[in-house]
C-alpha cells in the first residue's frame, strides 16, 4: 500500500479549503442547469462544509456554455471547465476529476436522475472511512423495460467475463476520496470505460441503494446504438473473453468439419454413394466465411484499441477554466504521461 501511495502524484495542487467537489459533465443540458444549481446549492450549503461545483461543458451546442459561464461569474463555488469540443461523457468526467480540488469528489449526472439530496448520506459514509461510495439503483423510474432489462443483462455478462468485479446497477453516481481520485489519475488509458476504471482501483467501498428518478428535463443523449457501443467498449476494455470465444467457435467448427468429412468418405467408400453436395459446399462456405470474418473483426477491435492507445493523444482538451470567478489560461490538460503536461506547463493553446 505504501509503495502505491508513493507512486501517486502529489496532491500539491490541492487547495486546503475545499472539502467537497461535485463533478458534473454537461452536454446540451441548458434546460436543467438552473434547477440543478439551485438544488445542489441548497443541499451543499446546509452541510456547512467548503465545496465547489465542477461543471464540465462537453462541447455543448445549446445555451449550456453561456449558462455555465454566467453561473461561474455569479457563484464563486462554481468551477467551470470548457472542453474544446464534444469528447463524450467519459472524457468529460475525467476532465472534471482532474480539475476537482476537494478531499472528496462526488460524480453525478446533470439531469437530476441522481438526486442531490443523497449527498449527505454519501459524505457520512466517506467520513466513516469509505474511499468509494457507490450508489446502486433500486429502481429506474422513467426508463423503458427494454432499457432496464438490457442494462441488467449487460452487468451480469460483464461480471461473468471481465477481470474486475463491477457492481451491478451502479452508474457513475458515486463519491471518491482524494486517494481514490489520485489512483484513478494513474490509469492513463485513452479508452475510458469509467465504470470499469472505478471498479479497477478497488479500495474500501460502501454501496448505498437509491431510487433512480426520471430526467428533470431534456432528453437522454444515449440511444440504443450508443448504449450497445458503450456495452461493447465495456466488454472489450476489460476482457479478452470474446477472443477466446472466437477460438472456441473455430475449434467447434473445425471439429464438425472433420467429422462431416469422415462421414462423406465412409458414405462414398462403404455405401457407394457418389459425392454430390453442391448445396452443402455452399452452406459450409458461407458459415465458415461468416465465422472467420466475425473473428477477424473481433481481433481488429482489439488491434484498433491498441492503435488508439499507441497514439498517446490526450483524453480531452480544455479551452477555458473559470475558477472562483477568474478565468485561467487555456491549457491542454490530459492524463498523458507526458512529463511536460504533468508539470502543468502550457503544452498547447486551443
Ligand atoms: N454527457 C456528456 N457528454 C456526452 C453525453 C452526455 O457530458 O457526450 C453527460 C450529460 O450531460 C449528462 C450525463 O452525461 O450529465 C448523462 O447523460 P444522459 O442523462 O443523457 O444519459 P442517461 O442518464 O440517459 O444514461
Ligand atoms: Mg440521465
Amino acid at each position: 500500500m505504501n509503495a502505491l501511495l508513493e507512486n501517486w502524484p502529489s496532491s500539491a495542487h490541492k487547495a486546503p479549503t475545499t472539502e467537497i467537489s461535485v463533478v458534473i459533465p454537461l452536454y446540451n443540458e441548458f434546460e436543467v442547469i438552473t434547477i440543478l444549481h439551485q438544488r445542489l446549492t441548497a443541499v451543499l450549503a446546509a452541510l456547512e462544509m467548503s465545496y465547489e461545483l465542477v461543471l464540465v461543458d462537453d462541447g455543448s451546442r445549446d445555451g449550456t456554455p453561456r449558462a455555465v459561464s454566467q453561473l461561474a461569474a455569479a457563484d464563486p463555488a462554481v468551477t467551470a471547465v470548457f472542453l474544446s469540443r464534444n469528447f463524450g461523457k467519459e472524457a468529460a468526467l475525467t476532465a472534471g476529476l482532474e480539475h476537482a480540488l476537494g478531499d472528496a469528489v462526488i460524480v453525478m449526472d446533470a439531469d437530476l436522475q441522481d438526486p442531490p439530496e443523497l449527498i449527505p448520506d454519501m459524505i457520512r459514509a466517506w467520513q466513516e472511512g469509505a474511499d468509494v461510495v457507490c450508489m446502486r439503483r433500486r429502481s429506474r423510474a422513467g426508463e423503458s423495460w427494454l432499457k432496464r432489462y438490457s442494462a441488467s443483462r449487460f452487468y451480469r455478462l460483464l461480471n461473468a467475463i471481465s477481470d474486475v468485479e463491477i457492481p451491478p446497477d451502479t452508474g457513475d453516481f458515486r463519491l471518491l476520496s482524494r486517494r481514490a481520485v489520485e489512483a484513478l489519475r494513474l490509469l492513463n488509458e485513452r479508452n475510458r470505460y469509467m465504470k470499469g476504471l472505478f471498479a479497477w482501483i478497488g479500495m474500501p467501498t460502501v454501496v448505498i441503494e437509491y431510487d433512480r428518478k426520471p430526467r428533470a428535463a431534456g432528453i437522454s443523449k444515449w440511444d440504443y446504438l450508443a448504449l450497445f457501443n458503450l456495452a461493447f467498449q465495456g466488454v472489450t476494455s476489460f476482457s479478452v473473453a470474446p477472443l477466446r470465444m472466437a477460438m472456441g467457435v473455430g475449434l467447434l467448427t473445425a471439429l464438425f468439419g472433420v467429422l462431416y468429412t469422415l462421414w462423406i468418405v465412409i458414405k462414398a467408400l462403404v455405401l457407394g454413394d457418389p459425392v454430390q453436395g453442391f448445396p452443402s459446399i455452399i452452406s459450409m462456405m458461407t458459415i465458415l466465411g461468416g465465422v472467420q470474418l466475425l473473428s477477424i473483426g473481433l481481433l481488429g477491435e482489439y488491434v484498433g484499441k491498441t492503435y488508439y492507445e499507441a497514439k498517446q493523444r490526450p483524453v480531452y482538451l480544455v479551452h477555458d477554466v473559470v475558477r472562483r470567478g477568474k478565468a485561467s489560461s487555456a491549457m491542454a490538460r490530459s492524463l498523458s504521461t507526458n512529463p511536460v503536461a504533468k508539470k502543468g506547463k502550457v503544452v498547447c493553446k486551443v
